[in-house]
């Protein structure tokens, strides 16, 4: 595993969720096991998961904090996510089964992220989910707080911000005084429906959840989100934007998305993985 981001640019962020769960870091929770798990989802499909978090590591996605999970590959009402931890050190070892109101099935007391809801509620409500990134990327949290400035596609790598980029509020599922954090199956399920039928949600002081139809276009996703918000701030300095329109967006979708496998092939390489 190559570890080869600058360190210094994840100072940014604060969050509390992965912190190992006590009493007083009450962002990270130890959970009983609940039901029998599924059979063994596929080693590669392990493998690409951990391979997952350390691209979004390497390209500033996630720093300490945030997570990527993926559909069980034998049980849909299932899916994979790392036990809390940092997502550049996650290994094989580290990765749980969940079912989807957010239960561990085999934890063995090691404890989960806080937000696993996230991953478990939109899987519930997007049959057509495989796989889920959440993350605090500093670039897009601008563009939640700002409501007159929509998330747009401004280039072609990121067409399928195209269908929208719809923002979710925080405070109209639990008031006014939240940490911010998706700590409920609630709040999970109102994510979800804010999320509606898009592939990138953004989170208003908080960050953004990214869904894809298998894991590389996920990853793929939320590494290009981050650099559609890097770009369009960029562009407003400069002026008025032109964006990508409905027919160019859905066009790039298709022609950008074919060509996902040579991005995370190298990406992988790049992680050190022996699973391109
Ligand atoms: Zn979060």
């Amino acid at each position: 595993m190559a570890l080869n981001r600058n360190w210094s640019k994840t100072s940014m962020c604060t969050g509390s969720e992965g912190q190992v769960g006590t009493v007083s870091e009450p962002a990270a929770e130890q959970t009983m096991d609940r039901g029998k798990p599924a059979p063994a989802a596929d080693a590669t499909l392990v493998d690409d998961l951990v391979t997952a978090n350390h691209i979004l590591f390497n390209h500033g996605v996630v720093d300490a904090f945030g997570h990527v999970s993926v559909r069980h590959d034998k049980a849909p009402d299932r899916f994979l996510l790392a036990r809390n931890l940092a997502p550049a050190l996650v290994t094989p070892d580290d990765i749980l089964e969940f079912d989807l109101d957010g239960n561990p099935l085999a934890a063995r007391g090691r404890p989960v992220y806080l937000e696993r809801f996230i991953h478990g509620e939109i899987y519930r409500a997007r049959p057509d989910v495989v796989a889920v990134v959440h993350s605090h990327a500093p670039a897009v949290v601008p563009f939640g707080a700002v409501s007159s400035q929509p998330l747009m596609p401004i280039w072609h790598m990121s067409g399928f911000l195209g269908e929208g980029v719809p923002v979710f509020e925080i405070r109209d599922s639990a008031g006014p005084g939240s940490d911010l954090l998706i700590r409920s199956g609630d709040l999970g399920v109102a994510l979800a429906e804010s999320l509606g039928t898009s592939s990138v949600v953004l989170m208003r002081g908080h960050g953004a959840t990214v869904v894809g139809s298998n894991l590389k276009q996920a990853v793929f996703r939320a590494v290009y989100t981050q650099m559609n918000a890097e770009l369009q701030l960029q562009a407003k300095i400069l002026g008025a934007a032109t964006f990508l329109n409905a027919q160019e967006a859905a066009a790039t979708t298709v022609s950008v998305g074919s060509q996902i496998d040579r991005a995370w092939d190298m990406w992988a390489r790049q992680a050190g993985s022996n699973n391109p």
